[in-house]
């Protein structure tokens, strides 16, 4: 009668190797107290998920605020789904928002001891596994084919039974290794599944970081483990994987929870500790009053390029993700306004259990702010970054006189508190193009100009000229207003409101509308930026042609 032993070489004569010598090839990783070990295992199937990032970003702060390490690993044992070149475009979009792994999977080359760092790469690690699994009697070939589960599942389907291979259903778990192995001989095509020993009806006791104490029921589902390409399944290449990296705390969406019980029993079964399990809440979008997972098919918002097109700031992405990582981010912030995301320490129990409902408004809110705080110079940099991949026309513009274009970065910069004039750095262009030809000439040309009808043409034009004639902006703003004000004066314009409010006969209008009218015949608009600084950024020459410029299309 064959053995076990026979069964296993059988499947692998190349496998030497046992797993005490892998352990003694990933040593356990020399790390302080607390530190823990924490990774981002995607798999090459399309571009960098909003929900991806967010399980990255707590990934890596974990493993950062904790002096551990933060890896990344590939997970491409699906051939199937597998997008071309989409490994290495994870790994640059996740450089793009600053988070580096210490080693792992880097795009175009692997760094660190732990490796190979590539799922199928690792084909002879999973082998030796799977040997001392069959070796034990852990494993078994299956030789059932699709149409034979399909068989079963209609079957269990029918009699209201839970569908699945286990237990009785296990078909090939019967099998006799003398049959197996005559099955094997005879070529017949096999993947090998786990035998599991566990009971549907019990319960596992089990610590989510995130979710805390749950009972969940056992595994009895002889999954999977080894297709018959001779790659592993996600189930067990991430249990070998997770172990030999030395995994401390697995970090993932919570889809990934039902599947927690075999991950468990796969674990007890090696007899290795299993890591600690963090099941992050997925995010939500509202969709007519229903709250559903965002969809990678059906939502811009899913893929993270979607925002940085649209000109989000990577660290407004980042910090949005941060409040809803932890609802005391947001206090933490306003606490420690010259803080940055580095010095917060996040923490699992501070994470919302439901799906975090995803608020655009609110990174539009934090998107204003982040930009608002940034220097002239930092905007010049961010904008020559964003449109050099996004707006090429702007980015020549930009580039041709890059001074200019900080100067108007520049505006109201000195005042404590700034005008918050971008949401996002696709919205500049449209908000500063007067500042440049053809441009200017262009916006002025292409509509009537706004002008308040309320007041004679004739009076605007004068007004107009006396302005040029007598422009001074040399002096700081309060000087240049008061003297708009004087020429206010002269035609019966009230230095303010209030003033004209309480003295209707004297006055035709206030300061304001004077201001207006200089602001429409620079910049075609009755809204822009604080006029003063517009004015001390196009001179006196290329105040005194847009001046004339309106005179001649009133
Ligand atoms: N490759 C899996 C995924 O992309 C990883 C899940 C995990 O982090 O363990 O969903």
């Amino acid at each position: 009668m064959a053995t076990l032993s026979d069964l296993a070489n059988l499947i692998f004569p190349e496998v030497t190797e046992t797993v005490a010598d892998l352990e003694k090839r990933y040593p356990s990783r020399n790390l302080p107290e607390g530190a823990e070990v924490t990774r981002f295992a995607p798999s090459p199937t399309g571009f960098l998920h909003t929900g991806s990032l967010f399980t990255t970003l707590v990934a890596e702060k974990v493993a950062h605020q904790s002096k551990g390490v933060f890896f990344t690993r590939l997970e491409d044992t699906d051939t199937k789904r597998e997008i071309e070149g989409s490994g290495k475009e994870l790994l640059d979009q996740l450089a793009v928002f600053n988070v580096v792994p210490d080693e792992g999977y880097l795009g175009d080359h692997e760094e660190g001891k732990y490796g190979p760092y590539i799922q199928s790469h690792r084909a002879d690690i999973y082998k030796v596994v799977i040997k001392d699994l069959l070796l034990r009697g852990r494993a078994y070939p299956c030789f059932c084919s699709q149409e034979d589960l399909q068989a079963l599942r209609k079957t269990q389907e029918e009699n209201k039974i839970i569908p699945g291979y286990y237990g009785e259903y296990a078909k090939c778990r019967k099998l006799s290794v003398d049959e197996a192995m005559v099955l094997i001989k005879e070529g017949k095509p096999y993947v090998i599944r786990f035998k599991s020993m566990g009971d549907h009806n019990n319960k596992v006791e089990v610590d989510d970081l995130v979710r805390g104490h749950l009972f969940l029921s056992e595994n009895d589902q002889d999954i999977v483990i080894y297709k018959s390409d001779g790659l592993p399944t996600y189930h067990f290449a991430h249990l070998v994987d997770d172990h030999f990296m030395r995994t401390t705390i697995v970090s993932r969406g919570e889809e990934w929870l039902p599947s927690l019980p075999i991950h468990l029993e796969l674990f007890a079964s090696m007899s290795w500790k299993a890591p600690k399990y963090a099941h992050l809440p997925v995010i939500m979008k509202l969709d007519n009053g229903n709250k559903r997972k965002l969809s990678k098919r059906k939502d811009n918002e899913a893929a993270i390029a979607y925002f940085l097109q649209d000109g989000y700031p990577v660290e407004a992405i980042k910090e949005y993700l941060y409040t809803i990582a932890n609802s005391n981010y947001e206090e933490w912030h306003i606490e420690n306004p010259t803080l940055g995301l580095d010095d917060f320490t996040f923490s699992f129990d501070k994470m919302s259990l439901d799906g975090a409902l995803f608020d655009l408004e609110k990174l539009r809110n934090i998107s204003k702010e982040v930009i608002g705080k940034y220097t002239a110079k930092k905007m010049l940099e961010e904008m020559k970054k964003y449109t050099e991949k996004y707006d090429q026309n702007f980015y020549k513009l930009i580039t041709s006189n890059e001074e200019y274009f900080e100067k108007i970065m520049d505006i109201e910069k000195d005042k404590p508190n700034p005008r918050k004039d971008y949401v996002t750095y696709s919205e500049v262009f449209d908000k500063i193009k007067f500042m440049y030809e053809p441009y200017y000439s262009e916006l002025m040309e292409s509509n009537p100009l706004p002008f308040n009808p309320n007041f004679d043409k004739e009076l605007i034009k004068n007004i107009l000229r006396e302005f040029a004639a007598t422009l001074n902006y040399d002096t700081d703003e309060s000087t240049w207003f008061a003297s708009l004000k004087a020429l206010g004066a002269k035609y019966h314009f009230a230095e303010n409101m209030k003033t004209l409010k309480k003295n209707r006969d004297l006055y035709i209008g206030q300061v304001g509308d004077v201001a207006e009218m200089i602001r429409i015949a620079l910049t075609s608009s009755k809204q822009s930026p604080n006029i003063y600084y517009i004015l001390r950024i196009l001179g006196k020459e290329e105040i005194n042609r847009r001046i004339e410029k309106a005179i001649a299309l009133m």
